[in-house]
């Protein structure tokens, strides 16, 4: 599997709502699959992954329709979390991001994001309440 930088933090956050149809069975799968198995590689790339391959965002030229602003959510969780361009183990790597991860630290990667006053992302990654959210 592999997945963009940013996307180690959406797959633990994701919560069954998505662009379209077809971009949530495809999250369903790749999460399920994620939060299930103990030991799951992903090969880390600095470019768009299996999630975006069923992105309504991705553009005929393979990159995605917002992509300076996701090239700087990879580039911010790669500078934070010193991700390189290399195969991980999901679990271990989201677990040790999990360990590190803050508030403020987060607001600064995504908090531009659409999903981040709705979605689950501060609950999961960095613990805050849902009445925080
Ligand atoms: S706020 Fe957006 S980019 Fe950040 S973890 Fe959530 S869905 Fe992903
Ligand atoms: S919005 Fe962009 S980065 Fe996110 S899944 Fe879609 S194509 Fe990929």
């Amino acid at each position: 599997m592999r997945l963009r930088p940013h996307h180690l933090l959406c797959t633990q956050s994701y919560s069954g709502k998505g662009y379209n149809d077809a971009f949530v069975d495809n999250m369903n799968q790749i999460t399920g699959k994620l939060r299930t198995e103990e030991k799951t590689p992903v090969e880390i790339v600095f470019s768009n992954d299996d999630l975006c391959a069923c992105c309504p965002g991705r553009m005929e030229n393979g990159l995605c329709k917002d992509n300076k602003k996701v090239n700087s959510y990879d580039k911010k969780v790669i500078d934070y979390f010193h991700i390189e361009e290399k195969t991980y183990i999901y679990q271990d790597i989201t677990q040790e991001i999990r360990g590190k991860m803050t508030s403020e630290m987060l607001a600064d990667i995504c908090g531009d994001c659409e999903w981040y006053p709705i979605s689950a992302c501060r609950r999961v990654l960095c613990g805050a309440s849902f009445s925080d959210c």
